[in-house]
């Protein structure tokens, strides 16, 4: 199976979801019974380095619904952020070079793995150093240098992609313009690259949000919509899609290019915004559209 068959199939399905997590060690089993029960057909079991990557095709061998993405999050490259790998942003560009070439041929074997779907999560991040230089906390040539290291990173992920055919599940955090010059310049096709958990960069306004959206939908690209959309900051994101919305049903929205996503154990839907969110609650997200 494909990740367009997914799609071309109007599947009930959770496009984005960290069932690795840790958070998830003790009940998995129960965690992937109740979204089987709830009607969720498949899940995509997101990768965020090597270990969760395997742990993630692990899971696709323990249970028939779960497939999986592998890659490395560019928030392993963020100071501030949650993920920061402070021995990794030490390395020597020459250093960091060969860590480069180890992930991509770790990432590469594990790309083969058919019930490997998509690749990533991979993407540019301009959101927390964005903060942490207004805050004092980093200066401009550190975040130069994360930012220059994501970018590659994310070619990475394109190359991969590109080799396998498996689509990109992409983190955007103000850089919507920058992940689609590099989609352009990497020649990523349509139907291969997910702006997961898509939200306005950090400046934008009701219209430019909206000139983003359509640029990513005219590309032939996908939107993941998650509970964000249930909260109440989230106003732009609403008003922006509402139209999507409205068509109604999974396969006119899928083909309009919006699908849907958990982010699990991340960003349960209100009224469970801050809880352990999980696959189960896509349903849920869904009456609430
Ligand atoms: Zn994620």
């Amino acid at each position: 199976m494909r990740f367009i068959d997914i799609v071309k199939n109007a599947s009930l399905f959770d496009s984005h979801c960290h069932l690795n997590d840790s958070t998830f060690d003790n009940d998995r089993d129960d965690v992937v019974k109740r979204a089987q029960s709830s009607g969720v057909e498949v899940i995509i079991d997101i990768g965020i380095n090597i270990e969760s990557s395997k742990k993630a095709i692990q899971n696709t061998e323990k249970y028939e619904l779960v497939y999986a993405s592998v890659g490395i999050d560019p928030e392993n490259l963020i100071p501030g952020s949650d993920l920061f790998d402070e021995k990794i942003s030490n390395l020597s560009d020459a250093d960091f070079d060969k860590q480069l070439d180890d992930w991509n041929s770790d990432l590469e074997e594990l790309a083969e793995d058919e019930k490997v779907l998509m690749v990533g999560e991979t993407g540019l991040d301009n959101f927390w150093f964005t903060k942490a230089l207004v805050a004092g906390e980093l200066n401009e040539v550190q975040a130069q240098k994360s930012l220059e290291r994501q970018e590659r990173l994310f070619k990475m992920h394109c190359e991969l992609s590109k080799q396998t055919k498996k689509p990109l599940t992409i983190h955007s955090r103000n850089a919507i313009n920058l992940c689609l010059e590099i989609l352009q310049e990497e020649k990523i096709p349509e139907q291969t690259a997910v702006f997961h958990s898509l939200t306005p960069d950090i400046d934008d306004d009701e219209e430019n949000f909206r000139k983003k959206v359509e640029e990513i939908l005219s590309r032939g690209y996908f939107i993941g919509v998650n509970g964000i959309i249930t909260f109440k900051n989230a106003k732009i994101i609403r008003n922006v899609y509402k139209k999507f919305f409205e068509l109604g049903d999974l396969e006119k929205m899928y083909e309009a290019g919006f699908i849907f996503e958990t982010d699990a154990p991340f960003l349960a839907p209100e009224p469970k915004r801050g809880e352990r969110n999980e696959p189960g609650n896509l349903g849920h997200l869904l009456k609430n559209l």
